[in-house]
């Protein structure tokens, strides 16, 4: 496709897109080149926590870019103390390492976890994850993921991650032995469909790993930053993990990740770690901002709200069309499909006239639902309305 003179062909393929190229976003609302507006519950994947530009996120990136961008991750620099100050106390962690994306936090964990194994364990380096988690894009955390096919896709893999059985303690337990260091885990499985781990799985896997002397690592780069309804999803086990990874949501939708460790854990020495743009004061203000917004319990409990509204609403859904239900935890939800027409109504919904929407199904069988966390009632409405009209129509 052309586009103001420049042709989309000078973009490496690695997906196929729709011939819509997005120029504006306002809340809920992205804006096309021909100027029609799409109702957007997928939000930049999760990430748009508080919607598409939001005045916080814009004014925090002017005022941060007219003070300083990058005075080198050698210095400190202000936003970067006060985001892992506002980080620590409000959770149970005493220290934060900043990245750029999911998969550096998720390799932060694993360094981490290592050189723990290195000094404390005997050098005990194995990993357990679980079978469809998903930990990101580098090559040791798609070794860490269990996506189908994810095994041979440029192996050989990064050795050291057995996969266990979600929600089933005995599958963990199987796999510990002398090289086993930690247990890694989404708290909510988000591209795996959006399955939660029930909270009796969460502390009966902080009381095996606390016994066998090995490091929960909670992966709550999807399931963190309210997303849940809790500041942080490991809060509904009431657990304490030994390692935490955010991204996502803690950027609202700019570039930003942390890696988070007890003080006990924390036992790197300079040169293990590091990174150029790592805790840079351009992201981490829009961090500080979006911190400032989300850990308050007003905003928190409304986010609980709207969660049970849309639950509510998608049950309604489901029995009016005989589907199989929903499920998900706060914001982050999906509804189950009687068959595999997801794709199908993911694209139908573009192209709804005269206003799209934008959903993601992330199994043919499920639509997952990941709007922003101050999402309006009457746009769960407005979406459900639509929603309802391409479950009506026969789609092919
Ligand atoms: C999205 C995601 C990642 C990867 O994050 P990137 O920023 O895309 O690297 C890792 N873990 C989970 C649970 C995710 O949802």
């Amino acid at each position: 496709m052309d586009y103001k003179g420049f042709s989309t062909d000078s973009l490496m393929f690695i997906t196929t897109r729709p011939d819509l190229v997005f120029e504006r976003g306002r809340g809920a609302y992205l804006y096309d080149q021909h100027g029609k507006a799409y109702l957007d519950f997928v939000q930049g994947w999760a990430v748009n926590c508080l919607g598409h530009c939001p005045p916080e996120i814009s004014e925090a990136l002017v005022n941060q870019a007219g003070q300083l961008i990058n005075p080198s991750p050698a210095f400190y620099n202000g936003p970067m103390i006060e985001l892992a100050g506002l980080l620590t106390a409000n959770s149970c962690f005493d220290r934060v390492f900043f990245a750029n994306t999911g998969a550096e936090a998720n390799e932060g964990a694993i360094k981490l976890a290592r050189k723990w194994g290195r000094v404390h364990k005997d050098g005990a380096y194995e990993i357990i994850t679980f079978d469809h988690s998903f930990h990101g894009r580098t090559l040791a955390t798609m070794s860490a993921s269990g996506k189908d096919g994810w095994d041979t896709l440029y192996a050989p893999q990064v050795p050291g991650f057995p996969k266990a059985t979600y929600n089933d303690l005995a599958s963990v337990e199987a796999l510990i032995g002398p090289d086993t260091v930690a247990v890694m885990l989404e708290p909510v499985q988000g591209e795996g469909g959006v399955i939660p781990a029930d909270p009796s799985f969460m502390s009966a896997l902080r009381e095996l790993t606390r016994e066998r002397g090995i490091l929960l690592i909670v992966d709550e780069v999807q399931s963190g930053m309210g997303r849940t309804g809790t500041l942080f999803a490991y809060q509904h086990s009431g657990i304490t993990p030994d390692i935490m990874t955010l991204a996502k949501g803690i950027g609202g939708g700019v570039p930003l990740a942390a890696l988070l460790a007890r003080e006990e854990i924390c036992c790197f020495v300079p040169g293990d770690q590091g990174g150029t743009y790592n805790g840079n004061p351009l992201m981490a203000a829009v961090g500080v901002a979006i911190m400032k917004r989300i850990a308050n319990p007003d905003f928190l409990a409304d986010v609980v709200a709207k969660g049970n509204y849309l639950s509510r609403r998608l049950l309604e859904l489901s029995a009016r069309h005989g589907l199989c239900g929903e499920r998900g935890c706060g914001l982050l939800r999906a509804l189950v499909l009687d068959d595999g027409r997801g794709p199908k109504i993911v694209a139908a919904a573009q192209l709804l006239q005269p206003m799209g929407l934008l959903l993601n199904s992330p199994r043919p069988n499920l639509l997952r639902f990941m709007p922003a966390l101050n999402v309006a009632e009457s746009e769960i409405d407005q979406m459900i309305a639509l929603l309802d009209g391409l479950l009506t129509i026969d789609l092919g």
